[in-house]
């Protein structure tokens, strides 16, 4: 890939993304000496225009920036990267540098923490233990919070309806992944109705 780094100052723009939620956390910028330290290191590492120096995010405050995924835009001049945040990514605190907004994303970044629990086969967690259990315990499963989830929706307790949308939600997650499948595949049916 030939990254188009501007003329001039000889940097690029990066835009850093959550890797589960995919908020936008910072904007920094590189040079060549900087996204070849980030390759190399795993660790985001940015040309930063105001110190004047190759700037490792996380350097002093230990909030890192773990490199998963790197992109270049359409025209190869910005560089789009997802990373897994070890702390606030912003030096104010806060997780982003942008205000803070609604967490959309948040059922994508369950699935994605449902994937990791299975693909690392973690054995002290629950939902690793009922998938290994097979497909048809995931599946009776399922169809029992549905039922209890019917149950509820009868009664007139708003948090015991809830914990019952909560626990349907959770078991159909884990039952997609045991199918091979995840949320995208269902938008995307969803999705092809909707017009
Ligand atoms: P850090 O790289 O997290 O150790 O922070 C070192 C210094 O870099 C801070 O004291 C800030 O001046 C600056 N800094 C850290 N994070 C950001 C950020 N997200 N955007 C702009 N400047 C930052
Ligand atoms: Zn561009
Ligand atoms: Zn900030
Ligand atoms: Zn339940």
């Amino acid at each position: 890939m030939t990254i188009r780094f501007d003329k001039n100052t000889g940097l690029v723009p990066v835009i850093i993304q959550d890797y589960l939620n995919l908020k936008v956390l910072m904007l920094g910028y590189m040079n060549q000496e900087a996204l070849t330290k980030t390759l190399e290191e795993k660790k985001v590492t940015f040309f930063s225009r105001s110190k004047n120096r190759l700037w490792t995010k996380g350097e002093t405050s230990g909030n890192f920036l773990e490199l998963i995924d790197l992109k270049l835009d359409c025209d190869n001049d910005t560089i789009l990267i997802k990373a897994k945040a070890l702390g606030p990514t912003c030096h104010k605190g806060t997780t982003t540098c942008f205000a803070e907004e609604n967490d959309k994303g948040f059922l994508y970044e369950l699935q994605k923490k449902i994937s990791e629990k299975i693909d690392i086969n973690d054995e002290s967690s629950y939902t690793n233990e009922l998938y290994r259990k097979g497909i048809n315990k995931v599946a009776q499963k399922v169809g029992e919070e549905a039922v209890e989830l019917v149950i509820e929706a009868k009664d007139n307790n708003n948090e015991l309806f809830l914990n019952e949308a909560s626990d349907l939600i959770y078991h159909y997650l884990i039952l997609l992944k045991a199918k091979g499948f995840t949320i995208e595949d269902v938008e995307k049916i969803l999705k092809s109705r909707s017009k």
